[in-house]
């Protein structure tokens, strides 16, 4: 496969890494090949995760929350980050979304909105990976449109009353603590609901053909009693969890040049290897046509990752760019398995190979975390001044 990986690098952008970069892409790569690829098709096919285990694992090589200064965590820089998730989805997007759910959505909510004691009392077991954090902002009845919430959240003395549910939550059932975002009379504000309370209750969802290798849960939230010190101080609004978005959205942004990556690498090797006509199908043009777009196109994402790695290192990225790269990344990525799979033949409708299960990951990854048509909406709005989501 190393082969495969050097030939696909059309414009050495491996050369550009630096040493730190390296040894940390090298070792996060290793750890997947020895620990997680062997696993991923049993773990794929059963749709279960030893999500704990994998957790206090991910812990220990340091990458979550990586990119968090303090508390445990590496405060490491946003690309590296970067290259980080693009070696966890290079073996499956359920994985990634374990990463990125921890990192940049549960605990990002209490790293910059959250006070000194949320910090101090949460994050360095989440950064362990001995507590999980899951986050919910989509429910039922309110995706695309998140302002529309229903779950609500009233007064009552110094505690807080909090009802009603989320849906489609990764790592929901599995949580230690859930970053719950939830109306009240002062306009949306996140709550921290630890397991266990009284009246919060997860049940999983089941039956998904996507994100098999990954837990995605139903929250229920029925007259759960919160203390004051539960509620984030240090946001208000729907800025906060968009801002926790935003930082998610870059993990998608590189991740899926790894799944995308991985999905090519594995059909190159094949197309040398299966023989018809009397010769390798990599030489028939037709077969080199769809390998040569679909390499140039790889290197055209891991390109806009790489730019979009320096503007968040540079303390210079906007939303509007982040939704370029989520909108040109998934969408590329998609194409991308969904083209290398017929070069497969029959072969490619199996869990033999990644690259289906790559592209069904993917078609998640396309609707999570603002679906494609919201990122073509927020790209249009940049161009044009006009808000076309009404
Ligand atoms: P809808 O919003 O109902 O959209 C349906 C279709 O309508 C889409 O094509 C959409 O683009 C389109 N549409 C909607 N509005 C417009 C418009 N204005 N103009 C044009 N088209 C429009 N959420 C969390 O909070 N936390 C999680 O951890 C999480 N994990 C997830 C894991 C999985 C496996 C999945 C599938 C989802 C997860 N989500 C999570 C939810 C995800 O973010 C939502 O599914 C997503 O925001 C879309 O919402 P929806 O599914 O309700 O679709």
């Amino acid at each position: 496969m190393s082969d495969a990986l050097d030939r696909l690098d059309l414009l050495d952008l491996d050369d550009e890494l630096d040493c730190d970069d390296r040894l940390l892409r090298d070792t996060v790569r290793k750890f997947a090949d020895d620990r997680l690829r062997p696993n991923i098709r049993q773990w794929f096919e059963d749709g279960t995760l030893p999500a704990r285990e994998l957790a206090q694992e991910f812990g220990s090589l340091g990458v979550l929350g990586m990119h968090l200064e303090g508390y445990g965590c590496q405060g490491a820089k946003a690309s590296q980050y970067g290259l980080v998730c693009a070696e966890v989805e290079a073996v499956d997007s359920g994985l990634r979304s374990l990463v990125s759910v921890q990192g940049s959505l549960a605990m990002y909510s209490i790293w910059a909105y959250g006070s000194e004691e949320q910090k101090q009392r949460w994050l360095p077991g989440m950064a362990a990976g001995e507590l999980i954090g899951c986050f919910g902002l989509t429910e039922p009845d309110s995706g695309s449109d998140p302002g529309s919430m229903r779950t609500n959240a009233r007064r009552d003395g110094d505690d807080w009353v909090l009802n009603g549910g989320k849906m489609w939550i990764t790592n929901g059932s599995l949580s230690d603590v859930a970053v719950v975002w939830a109306r009240t009379d002062e306009g949306i504000r996140g709550f921290l609901v630890e397991q266990g309370m009284p009246g919060f209750t997860a049940t999983d969802v089941h039956h998904k053909i996507s994100l098999r290798a990954s837990v995605t849960s139903q929250l229920f939230f029925d007259d759960v009693r919160l203390p004051a010190d539960a509620m984030l101080p240090n946001v208000r609004g729907l800025k906060g969890p968009l801002g926790c978005l935003t930082e998610a959205r870059f993990g998608i942004i590189n991740g899926v040049t790894g799944a995308a990556r991985d999905a090519l690498a594995s059909t190159l090797e094949y197309a040398g290897s299966r023989t018809q006509f009397g010769k390798p199908i990599a030489g028939f043009q037709l077969t080199q046509r769809k390998l040569a777009e679909m390499a140039v196109q790889l290197q055209q994402l891991q390109l806009t990752a790489r730019r979009l790695g320096e503007l968040k290192d540079a303390g210079r990225i906007k939303p509007h760019q982040i939704s370029v790269g989520k909108f040109a990344n998934v969408r590329g990525a998609l194409e991308i398995c969904r083209e290398a799979r017929s070069i497969l033949g029959g072969s490619g409708i199996t869990t033999e190979y990644p690259v289906l299960r790559h592209a069904v990951n993917l078609e998640t990854v396309y609707t999570y975390e603002g679906t494609h048509e919201v990122h073509t909406l927020v790209i249009g709005s940049q161009l044009t001044g006009l808000d076309a989501f009404r």
